[in-house]
């Protein structure tokens, strides 16, 4: 990380602080809630505090059971059902949670809507925010988060000076800690105040999906602009079959301004972030904002006709040559092998 990083000192100054009793985790996906579970336990540990994760909704006893095996102390249960509550209001729950229980540390899963929710929680609790925090750690008493920056050109050092502090956590950055099915914990309902807000949704617009979970796959072909047009996608499609489940991945441009694929696939800066242990990359140039995707994943091997181009700078194979050329005989020798 440090030879292509920029290395950031933000500090926060803010002085007034209230109260330091616990690590709160949120997110309204359970997986990355589990995730966080255990970066939560190894921080609470030095700090001697507990861990809360918070659900929001009713009736979620078994997903309440799955964090306590996953690491949390206590889980707190409050507002009605997450689809009625606007960011607005699911933000004011999380700020009285924190207010009423005293919160040191907040982590917030980094999706679209829990990147909103921080904003709104630090904003209205007026303590620093750290978004999309790869690292968390202790520095000489105070919490240190670090996150990619400038495209993934650099990484930024952020340093909390006062606390409650609040980040959020992308997924993949920590493996859930293994289900302790004998652990105990406390579950609660509490009935937390929210405003009244004048926001309404007008329309709903569904993501056109194709199912693909990059995700949480752990091989990835993925194709980039070096095809000349979409029925040529099949040839990807061949290798990806023939190397038994893999999960198909895009550039940008691929689901993003040609469609050819659709937004599910897209890996990148704005697109997935993904950690598969194997990443095929044929026919993309690697430009920072594709990289900062993937850069996590295990083995990278990179097919590209243009021997500079910077795909290969992060590949750990490289395959210098047209792919229209190098993936029918990648295919068949693969297929011949197997
Ligand atoms: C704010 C912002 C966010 C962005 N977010 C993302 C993102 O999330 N994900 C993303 O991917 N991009 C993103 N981009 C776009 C990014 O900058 C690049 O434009 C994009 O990644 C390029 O896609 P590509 O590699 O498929 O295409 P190109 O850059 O056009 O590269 C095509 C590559 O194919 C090679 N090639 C051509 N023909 C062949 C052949 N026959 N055989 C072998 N190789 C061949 C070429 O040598 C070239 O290297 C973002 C840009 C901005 C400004």
């Amino acid at each position: 990380m440090t030879n292509r990083s920029l290395s950031l000192l933000t500090a926060y100054q803010r002085k007034d602080y209230w109260g330091d009793k616990m690590v709160v985790v949120y997110s309204e996906n359970q997986k990355l809630a589990c995730e966080m579970l255990s970066k939560a336990r190894e921080l609470s540990a030095e700090l001697n505090e507990k861990v809360t994760a918070v659900l929001i909704g009713n009736g979620k006893d078994q997903l309440s059971s799955e964090l306590i095996i996953h690491g949390a102390d206590k889980v707190v249960m409050t507002g009605a059902s997450l689809s009625d509550l606007k960011a607005e209001e699911v933000s004011d729950l999380l700020c009285a949670l924190a207010k009423e229980e005293g919160a040191g540390l907040m982590m917030i899963g980094s999706s679209k809507d829990g990147k909103e929710l921080a904003a709104r929680v630090s904003s209205k609790l007026g303590v620093g925010c750290s978004t999309d925090s790869k690292k968390l750690y202790m520095r000489d008493g105070s919490i240190c988060s670090e996150r990619v920056v400038f495209s993934g050109n650099g990484v930024a050092v952020e340093r909390f000076t006062s606390r409650p502090a609040v980040v959020t956590v992308p997924p993949k950055a920590y493996d859930p800690l293994p289900a302790d099915v004998g652990r105990q914990g406390e579950t609660v309902r509490k009935e937390l105040p929210y405003g009244t807000y004048g926001s309404r949704t007008v329309k709903v617009d569904p993501m056109l999906s194709e199912g693909a979970n990059v995700e949480d796959a752990e091989k990835i072909v993925s194709c980039g602009r070096g095809f000349k047009n979409s029925a040529d996608i099949k040839l990807i499609e061949e290798l990806a079959g023939a190397l038994k489940g893999y999960t198909l991945g895009c550039s940008r441009p691929i689901a993003a301004d040609l469609k050819w694929l659709s937004e599910d696939h897209w890996i990148g800066l704005s697109g997935h972030k993904v950690k598969p242990k194997l990443y095929v990359a044929c026919g993309i140039s690697g430009q920072v904002q594709h990289v900062a995707g993937m850069r996590d994943s295990g083995l990278i091997v990179a097919i590209n006709k243009d021997a500079n181009a910077p795909i290969f700078k992060v590949a750990d194979y490289g395959i210098v040559g047209d792919l229209y050329q190098v993936l029918p005989k990648l295919i068949n020798a693969i297929k011949a092998r197997t």
